[in-house]
């Protein structure tokens, strides 16, 4: 179903709903249709570039742009796609399933149709599981999947001239997007917050990104979100009147949209104007952080669908289901589960395994054998303040997996010193390089030998006897100082913990 179009889809009785009351009385209801562009190279029935930004109507051929007496033809990848999504999400796969027409008039779609899927959607009776950040409560949810189902973008409509004092008041049509792929998941209505709607739809971003079917980008339109908002006195009663929200271009607009529209709902409730909910599409705009309305719905559209006669029917086996199966890279919810196995909090799990990027660079400094906990640490803390501050991505900068994981060895070994370490990384981030040069190069080795350290140590003593009879007259808090002496002899490179333990030995040694 594409964004503009009125929601067919029936309210489903929630299956098991995690019921969140918020507090007033009032349970939101909230699902959501989602619309994933794929990135396959063509389109979906023509082999015109499926090209994002391209120059309007560059990309078209006698078949999306809809003339008569074309024939389509399905784009393998398209299939492909919505199977491996389909098993991502746990869904039941249609071993047979069809395209239909979905009749409707619009200057974007000059067919007069739109190629979707309608009773028999490719893949059915999913489910996604999320974790919760842990600034908005934690947790685990499970958000069930209705289908996915396969079908086409129309074109773009662009209102260029909107002067009405000159009468230039038109609107371009530009058909590169008509017959780009994409994939529709309808979801249950199982979600109760913004929160709990953003971290859905950021999970199938994940999700899409992962498996690689689609940049999943919501600025240029490839991951589009419309949400079905109702609210109701209690959790056993029927739904409340459903309102659509579009045009949320972030997750973070997503959720205050939501949030805005579901106190919209209960304040109107309250004030007994309950009736003033109306079925009808609004906008968030940005600027006034609100919905307003964009269009009151005035009854369930008839697209009179029929079987598509110009495509035959989409048949899977099940040793090609199997086989996209076993292709499966890890998604995001099982490394979640496998690094919270490995000991990390939930708070690390989450940043570490929902950036598929960040994910990918962990998982090489574990596989270089690093410590888990250090790598986390080292990642979360000096590596990302370098990334934001530089405006990186983890995959562009010149510190490798193996050299972090070479650095993290060397300090776990106290062949140097964390904060010598710390200083090792800025000029890896920078520039790159080996550690063990660098450190070898500006003689950074940390000294861990006793000898050595005795020695310092002694010279230290006997350069300083007076605080060393405050020491030893009761002055413990000294130590500090002895420690702080020996390490600017070192020029910080004595081993923290052998130091501590000599001078101790010293200090306290019988007269
Ligand atoms: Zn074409």
């Amino acid at each position: 179903m594409l964004h503009r179009h009125l929601s067919t889809r029936k309210s489903v009785k929630g299956k098991e709903c995690r019921a969140q009351v918020d507090g007033q009385d009032y349970e939101a209801v909230i699902g959501i249709e989602t619309h994933v562009q794929l990135s396959t190279l063509t389109k979906a029935f023509c082999s015109c570039p499926s090209k994002y930004g391209s120059h309007p109507n560059s990309n078209v051929c006698p078949i999306c742009m809809g003339l008569p007496g074309c024939l389509p033809v399905l784009n393998e990848r398209v299939v492909e796609s919505a199977v491996k999504l389909g098993v991502a999400l746990h869904c039941q796969l249609s071993l047979k399933s069809k395209f239909d027409r979905k009749q409707y008039f619009y200057p974007d779609l000059p067919k007069g149709y739109q190629i979707s899927q309608h009773d028999i959607p490719i893949a059915r009776n999913g489910f996604v599981d999320v974790d919760i950040p842990m600034e908005f409560g934690g947790g685990h949810r499970r958000f069930c999947i209705t289908r996915v189902h396969m079908e086409e973008d129309a074109g773009k409509l662009i209102h260029a001239g909107n002067d009405r004092l000159s009468g230039s008041f038109y609107t371009q049509v530009d058909l590169n997007r008509a017959g780009v792929p994409l994939l529709e998941i309808v979801s249950e209505p199982d979600m109760r917050s913004g929160v709990e709607a953003a971290e859905y739809a950021a999970e199938l971003q994940r999700m899409v990104r992962y498996l690689g079917v689609s940049n999943g980008n919501m600025q240029e339109g490839s991951l589009r979100c419309d949400v079905n908002v109702s609210v109701r006195p209690k959790e056993d009663l029927p739904f409340g009147t459903k309102v659509e929200i579009k045009n949320m271009n972030s997750f973070s607009a997503m959720q205050r949209a939501i949030d805005f529209e579901i106190s919209r709902q209960v304040t109107l409730h309250q004030e007994g104007q309950g009736d003033k909910i109306v079925q009808e599409t609004r906008l968030w705009e940005e600027e006034s952080q609100r919905t307003i309305t964009m269009r009151v719905k005035e009854g369930l559209a008839d697209y009179r669908y029929f079987p598509e006669p110009d495509l035959p029917e989409v048949i899977l086996t099940q040793d090609y289901i199997d086989a996209l199966k076993a292709s499966l890279p890890e998604l995001p919810d099982e490394k979640r589960r496998r690094y919270e196995r490995m000991g990390l909090s939930m708070q690390d799990v989450i940043i570490l395994a929902n950036d598929s990027d960040v994910a990918t660079f962990f998982d090489a400094v574990l596989e270089k054998g690093a410590d888990v906990k250090m790598a986390a640490n080292w990642i979360m803390g000096d590596i990302a303040a370098f990334l934001k501050s530089e405006k990186l991505s983890i995959s562009e900068i010149k510190l490798t997996p193996l050299e972090l994981a070479d650095l993290i060895a060397l300090i776990k070994d106290g062949t140097i010193s964390g904060k010598i370490g710390k200083e090792v990384l800025v000029e890896l981030l920078a520039k790159g390089g080996s550690v063990k040069a660098l450190i070898e190069e500006k003689g950074l080795v940390q000294i861990s030998d006793p000898d050595v350290i005795e020695s310092m140590v002694d010279k230290i003593l006997a350069e300083n006897p007076k605080q060393l009879e405050q020491y030893r007259g009761g002055k413990t808090k000294l130590q500090g100082f002895f420690v702080g002496q020996v390490m600017k002899a070192s020029k910080g490179k004595a081993n923290p913990t052998l130091l501590s333990k000599i001078l101790l030995d010293k200090l306290n040694a019988k007269q």
